[in-house]
């Protein structure tokens, strides 16, 4: 995968989940907020579509993409990729 601020941002985050020092209930928000964290910013990675029938789908969540004038998911908030491969 090509490296962006998002890529190295999530390598940086799930290098983080350790956390040996700290008591159970802290480590487990830690790792709750890490783990938003780090979805989050997979969505803002361009996705490219899929061909699902007649409509392209978002290959995050499965739905159907019918505005061709967007750059996220409507349902999913996943950034896409309009480069769509053969
Ligand atoms: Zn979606």
């Amino acid at each position: 995968m090509r490296e962006t601020i998002e890529s190295v941002a999530i390598k940086y985050l799930k290098e983080s989940f350790a956390t040996p020092d700290i008591d159970y209930n802290v480590a487990e928000k830690h790792s709750d907020i890490l783990q938003m964290a780090i979805e989050a910013l997979e969505k803002q990675i361009p996705m490219k579509l899929g061909e699902g029938g007649e409509e392209l789908t978002c290959l995050n969540c499965g739905k159907d993409v019918l505005n061709y004038y967007v750059n996220y998911c409507e349902c999913c908030g996943q950034k896409l990729d309009w480069e769509v491969s053969e």
